[in-house]
């Protein structure tokens, strides 16, 4: 698992990287890049698979961006977390209630 969760780090920051580049070949255009959707992607999914272990990897605890959306993965699976476990979300509507939805 640990192996796991440092090869999800690495990922990152490669993709990270990646980002940088296209950052510097097409400054205008880098939020709209796929770049920037594989980084987001990759580092919320990062913080998903983390939760509830709110501590971003070493891999990434350097770079600003990385660590929000890390913690924005985080936020995302407390709020699937307290739907799961809410009775009133899990009323068989699918809807969450007004407390999660
Ligand atoms: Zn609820």
């Amino acid at each position: 698992m640990a192996a796991d969760r440092f090869s999800a780090a690495l990922e990152v920051r490669v993709l990270w990287a990646h980002l940088r580049i296209a950052a510097i070949v097409d400054p205008e255009n880098v939020v709209d890049s796929r770049e920037f959707d594989q980084a987001l992607s990759a580092a919320t999914q990062l913080g998903r698979t983390a939760y509830p272990d709110s501590k971003p990897p070493l891999m990434i605890a350097d770079v600003s961006q990385l660590v929000q959306w890390f913690q924005e993965g985080i936020a995302d699976a407390a709020i699937d977390h307290e739907i799961a476990h809410c009775l009133w979300c899990q009323d068989d509507t699918g809807n969450p209630c007004p407390q999660q939805g």
